[in-house]
């Protein structure tokens, strides 16, 4: 997915649409695997495993982004919902 690095959307300190600079927010930390480790072993039993039949990792295709909004006008960031998708690009 490809996202404008400048975007005119609603500032709530503001209360109107300004232009403001998108931000990816980063991770504080890696999370560990050890829960997929539990979630592979109790789906390991008859039928279909789930996501684990289809991504190797165990992973979901997907990572989910969250980004952050910083306002031109009164320099306050806000952010939004994260969403879904598999990679993120940012265009001028
Ligand atoms: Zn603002």
């Amino acid at each position: 997915m490809k996202m404008p690095k400048r975007m005119r959307i609603y500032c709530p300190f503001c209360g109107k649409h300004t232009m403001h600079e998108v931000e990816k927010v980063k991770k504080g930390r890696a999370s560990s695997l050890k829960w997929i480790v539990r979630q592979k072993k109790r789906r390991s039993g008859i039928g279909n495993s789930g996501k684990f039949s289809k991504v190797p990792g165990g992973d979901k295709p997907t990572k989910k982004v969250f980004l952050r909004y910083k306002c031109k006008d009164c320099k306050k960031s806000h952010q939004r919902k994260g969403f879904r998708v598999a990679k993120l690009d940012f265009v001028e």
